[in-house]
């Protein structure tokens, strides 16, 4: 056995980039507090806006967009779900709406609103498929937010969020929009000028930054009501000492993607081909758990029958290949994926299944190399 570690797990953590790990070796003090007025404290905001200003030139996004840093993509889902639910009284209860294949960090924060008196319809495929007009059906006058992710993080099928946002601003363009497009950034070109999204939600350690830090992007005009109070922090929207150092970390990932995004899809997408043309070569029983024509590049969700996905991971991961059995946050929990469950899997099939995700530095030439370690996993 080599000793190469193949970690195909990049939808859990991306891994530091080389640019940012070198950036961090570097001399500066990260340590000092950019809201203080002397020389030090004015050098540590230099670098919070310097990353602001990346982040929105990745994006693609100018002067009528904000973007709220925060300690990740879970803040920044709360935040932008409970903001819009502050509108909401006793004559006027809360509603929202939402896929039910959400990452726990928007599906809690809506259960908890409908147990306390909201609204939520969380809403399922028809035969595997996420339709808009399953999601339209339930708009009505009191809807305060409908929240689409971008991307799924277990399957990687892109969801019609560009379709649905449309619809839903012109049935009433005061229902706020909210977009966790966290597996999508660095993986996938997303219009946001044109999604009709108000919120967009990303994570630094998804794109090759430090874990703990995110951003909440939010629309200039759109009435975003904070939840974090405290100091003035970002223009108080979101008290608190801002992560310094996370936030240059962030910065520094969304200029790489900005630079090499389209080349890096190319890659990812004819990886992917061989990748799956390999393994069902490989393994002919294995079915693929692919749900849409349009899918991340860098994610492929398997199914091996009679194979507990559990174990399998831990055989992989004796032979330094690290997968997932579902998402990241909920591995160690012996529980089937919500998300295969909703997309139609029963609990067997759902605990017979693994997600492979790689970035684009995986090569093709170690395709082979991870085959046979599946293989003699499997076999034992
Ligand atoms: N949203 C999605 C789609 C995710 O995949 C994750 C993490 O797996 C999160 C939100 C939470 O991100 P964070 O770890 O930055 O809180």
């Amino acid at each position: 056995m080599s000793n190469k570690i193949f970690n195909l797990d990049v939808n859990a953590s991306y891994g530091l980039l080389p640019i940012v790990k070198e950036a961090l070796r570097s001399e500066f003090d990260y340590g000092l507090n950019p809201s203080s007025i002397h020389q030090g404290g004015q050098r540590a905001r230099a670098v919070i806006e310097d990353a602001r200003a990346s982040i929105k030139s990745f994006l693609g996004i100018g002067k009528d967009w904000k973007v709220i840093f925060t300690s990740g993509a879970t803040e920044a889902n709360n935040l932008a779900i409970y903001s819009s639910s502050l509108a909401s009284t006793k004559n006027s209860p809360f509603h929202g709406i939402t896929s039910a294949i959400e990452h726990h960090a928007v599906l809690e924060p809506f259960s908890l609103l409908s147990k306390k008196g909201g609204f939520v319809d969380f809403v399922s495929p028809e035969n595997g498929k996420f339709l808009v007009d399953d999601f339209l059906k339930y708009v009505k006058h009191e809807t305060q937010i409908v929240s689409l992710m971008y991307a799924n993080n277990e399957t990687g099928q892109v969801m019609p969020v560009r379709d649905l946002f449309a619809k839903v601003k012109e049935e009433n363009p005061n229902i706020s929009t909210h977009c966790d497009a966290v597996q999508a950034f660095g993986k996938t070109k997303i219009e946001v000028n044109s999604l009709n999204a108000d919120m967009l939600t990303m994570s630094g350690h998804k794109i090759g930054a430090l874990t703990g830090v995110g951003a909440l992007i939010v629309k200039d005009d759109f009435n975003f009501k904070t939840l974090l109070l405290g100091g003035a922090q970002e223009t108080r929207q979101r008290a608190g000492t801002e992560n310094v150092l996370g936030i240059f970390s962030l910065g520094l990932a969304c200029k790489y993607h900005q630079e090499t995004l389209e080349k890096n899809i190319q890659k990812l997408v004819s990886l992917k081909e061989v990748f799956k043309t390999k393994l069902k070569l490989a393994f002919p029983d294995l079915n693929f758990n692919s749900y849409s024509n349009e899918e991340l590049p860098n994610t492929i969700n398997v199914r091996f029958p009679n194979i507990l996905s559990s174990d399998l991971v831990v055989g992989l991961d004796l032979n330094n290949l690290y997968v997932s059995s579902g998402a990241a946050c909920s591995s160690g929990k012996p529980l089937p994926s919500h998300v295969l469950l909703a997309m139609g899997c029963s609990e067997k099939e759902a605990q017979e299944s693994i997600r492979i995700s790689f970035r684009h530095d995986f090569q093709e030439n170690d395709i082979d190399e991870v085959l046979s370690i599946i293989y003699k996993a499997i076999k034992k």
